[in-house]
């Protein structure tokens, strides 16, 4: 009988850790609102220069990104990607670590 009440106890209390995608409600601390504008001008004249292109593609998801603030975020694991690597590739959507294993997946594919 007690242990029938431990285990329903134990059983409703039952809670998961929730991974924290952002930290907090503030943009990435490594980017700043001005890096973020010039950023915005590159991808809009990406989807100006390319239509219909992957490029245009990549470069539109990441303006919707921008919009809703999660850009700068890995899609696939949300990690902070790094102010260099989006200044080098604006339209970059996943960090170093998913880059890499997507990549080992298109080489096998
Ligand atoms: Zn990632």
């Amino acid at each position: 009988m007690v242990i029938d009440q431990l285990q329903s106890s134990r059983g409703s209390s039952l809670s998961l850790p929730i991974k924290k995608k952002h930290k907090d409600a503030s943009m990435s601390e490594s980017l700043t609102a001005q890096q973020l504008l010039r950023i915005r001008g590159k991808l809009e004249a990406i989807v100006a220069d390319q239509p219909g292109t992957k490029h245009a593609d990549s470069a539109t998801a990441a303006l919707q990104r921008m919009r809703s603030g999660e850009y700068g975020y890995c899609i696939e694991c949300g990690d902070e990607i790094s102010a260099a690597r989006l200044a080098a590739r604006p339209d970059v959507a996943l960090c170093v670590d998913c880059q890499a294993l997507k990549d080992e997946e298109d080489e096998d594919a």
